[in-house]
């Protein structure tokens, strides 16, 4: 595919740059969260310095909109990756210019150093080229590791790249980049691609990209109440785009005798949005006018899951249901399980499909979890990424 891995270049004595994702949740005094991204990047930082090569570190952290703000400092990232590593990191106060530079060219072979936060210049979003070659003059090599943020023309991901002979992908894109063209180059059939979460608008491109690539379509979530309406079932105070629907209907017309299609047959409906509303199991033609239907019923997770069960190869981006609430997580559950018990390759992107299989305990058991919610939805669209176009090169 025209991009080189870490594995296949020099790097004993060369500055490499790596552009990471430690863009991790933090609590009011600053205190890491959740360090998952931290952790996902060590493969590839531990690499890089145990074959000699100077590890420089660069992410962008929250949105300080282009100004220097101690809010945003990566500052904390660098003593929690000392810890992980079990070794010193150096901290840049800064991510360009000549104290960075002297600080690069102090630097040890196997040595560590993170830069601050890219985005505290506006340039980086702006992908501004007098900023992409100061970021390019600090390094031999450039290594994105950064999958979540590919989906970007920034300096940091894509405009840099021009200014820099040898360029390749660490570990944690080489499998992100694997995953998902295996999803899209030459799947295995049965292909079984399930959609959920809020809104059609905003799967529309992966929908229509998926048409084309799968066997069996299956829509859960607050999506799917667009498609019932659009079929003629009065869906009550479900959530629904009205200006989705007739997008919707073209859509199902397309389907047929295309793939197979299945929006839910029963739902959880409530008399409202509320854990404690009274809930029970409706199907299509029973949703009570004043009701919301929050989940998928039981008799759907049975349908579904049997045709996950005889897949090869499946996609799974958005939640089934307000999962969030216990009761109305147990069809995004079920279809999680479903999924993990069988044999096909799988995927699952977008954060909540990603925190629901952690939540139900699958997540072992899933061939690939996708770091990048946007990234991943785009790369199932069909798009070229900016940020991996970037790796290849003849
Ligand atoms: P998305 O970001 O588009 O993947 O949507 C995820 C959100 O969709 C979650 O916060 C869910 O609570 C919500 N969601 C899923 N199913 C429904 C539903 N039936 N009604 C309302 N919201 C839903």
């Amino acid at each position: 595919m025209g991009i080189r891995t870490i594995e296949q270049i020099e790097l004993k004595g060369k500055r490499v740059f790596i552009r990471v994702d430690f863009n991790v949740p933090q609590d009011e005094k600053h205190h890491i969260t959740d360090d998952t991204r931290i952790l996902l990047s060590l493969p590839t930082i531990r690499f890089v310095s145990e074959n000699g090569g100077k590890a420089i570190l660069a992410s962008h952290l929250g949105r300080p909109k282009g100004k220097k703000d101690p809010k945003f400092s990566l500052a904390p990232v660098a003593e929690r990756l000392s810890q992980l590593l079990e070794r010193k990191v150096v901290f840049a106060t800064d991510c360009i210019g000549e104290d960075v530079q002297k600080q690069i060219g102090g630097m040890e072979e196997g040595g560590v150093l993170l830069l601050e936060n890219l985005r505290f210049y506006s340039e980086e979003e702006k992908n501004e080229e007098s900023f992409s070659k100061a970021l390019a003059s600090l390094c031999d090599v450039y290594v994105n590791d950064a999958f979540g943020t590919a989906h970007r023309a920034h300096a940091s991901t894509e405009g840099m790249t021009r200014f820099v002979k040898i360029v390749a992908a660490g570990f944690l894109m080489m499998k992100e980049v694997e995953s998902l063209e295996r999803a899209l180059i030459n799947p295995q059939n049965p292909y079984v691609a399930i959609l959920g979460g809020a809104k059609v608008s905003d799967k529309i491109g992966v929908i229509q990209n998926l048409l084309n690539k799968v066997t069996t379509l299956l829509i859960g979530g607050g999506m799917a109440y667009t498609f019932l309406k659009a079929e003629g079932f009065q869906i009550g105070k479900s959530l629904v785009e009205e200006d989705q629907v007739e997008f919707s209907l073209n859509l199902i017309e397309k389907a047929k005798g295309k793939v197979k299609f299945l929006l839910p047959s029963d739902h959880i409906a409530a008399e409202q949005m509320d854990i404690q509303a009274k809930r029970g199991i409706v199907k299509n033609d029973q949703i009570p006018s004043s009701w919301v239907c929050l989940d998928i019923g039981p008799e759907t997770v049975k349908i579904f899951s049997e045709e996950i069960q005889s897949a090869k190869t499946i996609v799974w981006n958005g939640p089934m249901g307000v999962f969030e609430m216990e009761p109305f997580s147990q069809g995004t559950f079920g279809i999680a399980k479903a999924i993990a018990n069988s044999s096909a390759f799988s995927i699952v992107g977008g954060g909540d499909s990603v925190a629901a299989v952690n939540k139900a305990g699958v997540a072992e058991k899933i061939n690939h979890i996708s770091t990048g919610g946007g990234a991943s939805l785009e790369f199932l669209e069909g798009k070229k990424l900016p940020g991996i176009e970037a790796l290849r090169r003849e």
